[in-house]
């Protein structure tokens, strides 16, 4: 089994949700007292959060090199950066290291491929619904159109990821907006949607919306299962 590099802690509440998964799925793999191997630096979300709304990228970007550096010598024999929005830095990332990064959107879009999905609406930050880091690698790579919700309802899905959800606070108000939204965006043509914050799925479920979802978290830590196992 190889050893799971996470960079994580943006914010923990995910990231609790990644160790969960992990572990799970290699205990339900291997059977026994099987757990997963995992290198984690788990950094302050307060620095990073301030850093993304002064736009100061290029300092973040140091930041989680440096952090990735410290699991790859923990001994990770590859990387997950456990956040859709700090892909972002993720070309800066990949250069700081010499194991393999799986990236979030490649594993969430291989699964929409495989589910012959081609047109999907995209929920997360306003930094990963606004911006093309992620989009374009949906559309350049995997030719997957994306639909986004319309800029009020963009600033709601970001303002609840920020005060509410990375805060482990979760209404039930705010899980009837995002509902709506998701029926907006099968409206605009979306077959499925995706949770591109790995926060989301703490709030909306597939038991909440006849919409298919794609729960970016879930994703992520499947592949890596799949990866730590491989020959
Ligand atoms: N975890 C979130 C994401 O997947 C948002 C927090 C962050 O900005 O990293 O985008």
């Amino acid at each position: 089994m190889k050893t799971i590099g996470m960079l994580g802690g943006m914010s923990w509440e995910s990231t609790a949700t990644y160790y969960r998964v992990l572990n799970e799925g290699i205990k339900s793999a291997l059977g026994g007292f099987h757990s997963a191997r995992i290198a984690m630096v788990s950094v302050d979300f307060n620095e990073i959060e301030k850093l993304q709304h002064a736009g100061d990228w290029e300092q973040m970007a140091q930041l989680l090199a440096a952090a990735a550096k410290s699991v790859e010598a923990a001994g990770a024999d590859f990387l997950l950066i456990c956040t859709n929005t700090m892909h972002k830095v993720s070309p800066q990332i990949e250069q700081a290291i010499s194991i393999p990064l799986l990236h979030i959107a490649d594993a969430t879009a291989e699964q929409l491929v495989r589910d012959r999905i081609k047109c999907v609406g995209l929920l997360g930050t306003q930094f990963t619904m606004e911006e093309d880091f992620y989009k374009r690698r949906l559309t350049e790579k995997f030719a997957i159109e994306v639909v986004i919700p319309d800029a009020e309802d963009r600033k709601l899905v970001h303002e609840v990821i920020y005060t509410e959800l990375c805060m482990g606070k979760i209404e039930d108000g705010s899980r009837s907006s995002y509902v709506n939204i998701i029926d907006k965006l099968k409206q605009q043509g979306a077959e499925a949607v995706i949770l591109g914050c790995t926060e989301i799925a703490l709030l909306v479920q597939q038991a909440h919306t006849p919409v298919p979802l794609y729960d970016t978290t879930e994703i992520h830590a499947q592949q890596a299962i799949r990866f730590a196992l491989a020959d």
